[in-house]
């Protein structure tokens, strides 16, 4: 039988009426046997994520502020939900556990875990299904960094003796300790990726409020297309331009296990959602698989005579930036020119001793500043076998009357960078989207 894991996000477990669907997506399918879930999340516009709650209730701990009467706001929306699922009393003990683990000072990564905690052992009790604490099993060291094989193995282990379990994501423990740890947020895509690759799932289920990626952003492009199937390798280039829908470090066990992502929408669990995959759709025969953009970048354009024929001008650079404690994004290159793109948010104020930097040690002919620069990545593997596509992308752009400052295409000619004023990239996207939306191979 092909086992899944199917994990469900803040949104989908927020209140008894998500839990109720994720209970029927689950009984659809007989495979779906190891669920990972999150803790509650917003239940509408302006309500408060559960793990937003316990954070607060840590910082009232720390700067001592009556904290119980906001973990009793907590405490009543868990047993309301066990209510409405028929499973009263079932967190009572635990409750009690966490309030006293609170008053004794206990670590901001335990506190904050118990939402995904409590929610699990509900759940596991509203399903039917074994509880199985991620504490023990997904093994972080001592300085917080995850344990890959360790994970792996402690976790093969102990879900091998389950038939059907709910596991709580976004935490787990130090090797050898009882110390709990957590992920960064979001992190509870990590755990379901980590307990797909255990259990070898043949698809790890990453179900949220959206039915998958889109080809662009919907608040720049009306309606976009849905994407059915993206590779790793370019979702992690649309990714890195914002377009994040799943935690970035959950791609790397479901990857390396060879085991498709597939994202689907629990209020709509009829669409398909999009799949991530090792490698391309073959049967895929979009030219461009997706467009996102992000603003806020600094180009400096550098021109200097023979610059191709000297020695070190780019270690030079680089090492400028790296005694300034600045990353960079870009590095397009010409001839005698070269351009280097840092995003503002790394630069910070650095810009003028960036600069002065650059003409002490490089020398420049002639230097320009590029600001308000917003990126637009266009990614798609069917980039690669296709002639034209630059060509049809940037008579589109100049049709929109687009001013374009850079342009960077990776080595892997699956991504095509432009930077352009911040205030055109809405309009750039457009103007993209347009010329390939219908495009095929
Ligand atoms: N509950 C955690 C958060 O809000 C982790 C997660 O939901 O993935 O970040």
């Amino acid at each position: 039988m092909n086992i899944k894991v199917a994990k469900f996000g803040g949104s989908s477990v927020a209140d008894s009426i998500q839990i109720i669907k994720t209970r029927d997506i689950i009984l659809q399918d007989e495979g779906r046997n190891f669920i990972v879930v999150s803790a509650p999340g917003k239940r509408y516009e302006g309500d408060n994520k559960i793990t937003d709650l316990l954070y607060l209730c840590k910082t009232h701990m720390d700067h001592n502020l009556p904290w119980e009467q906001l973990f009793e706001v907590i405490v009543d929306r868990y047993v309301a939900v066990a209510h409405k699922l028929g499973v009263d009393g079932v967190l009572d003990e635990h409750f009690e556990i966490i309030r006293q683990k609170i008053n004794e000072g206990s670590s901001t990564d335990y506190i904050v875990s118990r939402g995904e905690y409590l929610n699990a052992v509900m759940i596991a009790a509203y399903l039917g299904y074994d509880f199985v604490d991620s504490a023990g099993l997904i093994l972080f060291d001592d300085k917080g960094k995850l344990l890959h094989d360790a994970t792996d193995a402690a976790l093969s282990e102990e879900l091998s003796k389950h038939k059907t379990a709910v596991i709580p994501g976004f935490y787990g423990s130090e090797k050898g300790s009882t110390r709990i740890r957590t992920f960064s947020r979001g992190g509870s895509d990590i755990t379901g990726a980590l307990v797909a690759k255990a259990i070898e799932a043949s698809v790890y289920e990453n179900w949220t409020d959206v039915s998958g990626f889109l080809m662009a952003d919907p608040r720049i492009v009306e309606n976009p297309k849905p994407i059915d199937s993206i590779s790793y390798k370019e979702l992690r280039e649309l990714s890195y331009m914002g377009a994040s829908v799943l935690h970035e470090d959950a791609i790397y066990p479901a990857r390396v296990a060879n085991i498709p992502i597939n994202i689907r929408n629990t209020n709509v669990p009829k669409d398909k959602g999009t799949f991530i995959t090792a490698h391309h759709d073959p049967s895929s025969n979009r030219i461009i698989t997706g467009i996102a953009g992000s603003k806020d970048f600094t180009v400096i354009a550098l021109y200097k005579d023979m610059m191709s024929t000297g020695r070190g001008f780019v270690r030079r650079l680089l090492s400028i930036l790296e005694d300034l404690d600045v990353n960079f994004e870009h590095l397009p290159s010409g001839i005698d020119t070269m351009s280097v793109v840092l995003s503002n948010a790394s630069l910070g104020d650095k810009l003028d001793e960036v600069i002065s930097q650059i003409k002490i040690q490089l020398e420049p002919d002639n230097i320009e500043v590029f600001q308000n620069i917003a990126l637009i990545a266009t990614v798609g593997q069917g980039m690669t076998s296709n002639i034209g596509v630059s060509a049809r992308l940037f008579t589109a752009l100049a049709e929109a009357d687009i001013n374009v400052r850079m342009i960077d295409q990776g080595s892997s000619e699956m991504n095509i960078i432009i930077g352009v004023e911040n205030n055109q990239m809405g309009d750039a996207i457009r103007a993209i989207y347009g010329a390939f939306e219908d495009e095929e191979i």
